[in-house]
């Protein structure tokens, strides 16, 4: 008979909170340890990270850069909707986030006064995700990478990368973004530098190794405690995909 594995998803929660740790310490040694420091102004990193959905780091640069031409944030409010489009047309669905970009930008302009985001500095966590979140363009992911990348709170974003790697290693079982940011927030220690670091290497992670098709299982370092790796072996099916 073929002996089932003990899958990490059945253990309970701080077995699998010690299982994050072990993660951390092994793609430290894979992929260096990172320093959390703003790679960019509040603003910046906000709107980038609207553009950045479905769209390569290269063309989000790109199209942030086309819209800044455009003017200051002002300038991009009173900008005709179809010439922000324009703007940002090396971001995918530009006709969709044009408007969510100028109804957020607005919605920042009518509560603060302007574009200073550093009361969220101050702020309780989760009054800082709420009113992030509450903005018409911008989800848990882009308030939470805002939030720790640009004032060190303890959150964590949970973008495709982070969700297939955790997901396939038994962090969690099966549930949406959304879903996982709560549960995986739950299970991690709220120390900003730790949690900076785990996203930017499970997202290397995820593109390099453990990718969305075909995951390279022979090369990676989480194996032997991969829940995926241990039901599967080398033939781990494409993220989403039932067997
Ligand atoms: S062993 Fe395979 S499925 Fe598991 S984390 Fe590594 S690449 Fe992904």
């Amino acid at each position: 008979m073929t002996e089932v594995p003990e899958l990490n998803v059945a253990r309970p929660a701080v077995e699998r909170a010690e299982l994050l740790t072990w993660m951390f310490g092994r793609l430290r040694a894979e992929y260096g340890e990172k320093h959390l420091v703003p790679r960019r102004e509040p603003m910046h990193e906000l709107i980038s990270t609207i553009l950045s959905q479905r769209t390569t780091q290269q063309d989000e640069e790109i199209a942030y850069q086309e819209l800044r031409q455009l003017g200051d944030w002002d300038a991009i409010i009173e900008a005709p909707t179809e010439v922000v489009a324009h703007a940002i047309r090396r971001s995918n669905y530009p006709e969709s986030k044009a408007p969510r970009i100028q109804a957020t930008l607005r919605a920042i302009r009518e509560q603060r006064g302007g574009y200073d985001l550093d009361f969220l500095a101050d702020l309780p966590v989760g009054d800082a995700l709420k009113w992030l979140t509450d903005l018409p363009g911008v989800g848990v992911k882009t308030a939470s990478l805002v939030l720790l990348f640009n004032y060190a709170r303890p959150v964590f974003p949970v973008d495709t990368h982070v969700h297939r790697v955790t997901t396939r290693v038994g962090v969690i079982p099966r549930m949406g973004e959304q879903a996982a940011h709560r549960a995986l927030l739950k299970l991690l220690p709220p120390d900003p530098p730790f949690l900076f670091e785990l996203h930017l290497n499970l997202l290397r992670h995820g593109q390099k190794v453990c990718t969305w098709a075909r995951p390279k299982c022979p090369v990676c370092v989480l194996r032997e405690r991969c829940d995926a790796f241990a039901i599967y072996g080398n033939d781990v099916p494409s993220f989403g995909e039932k067997k």
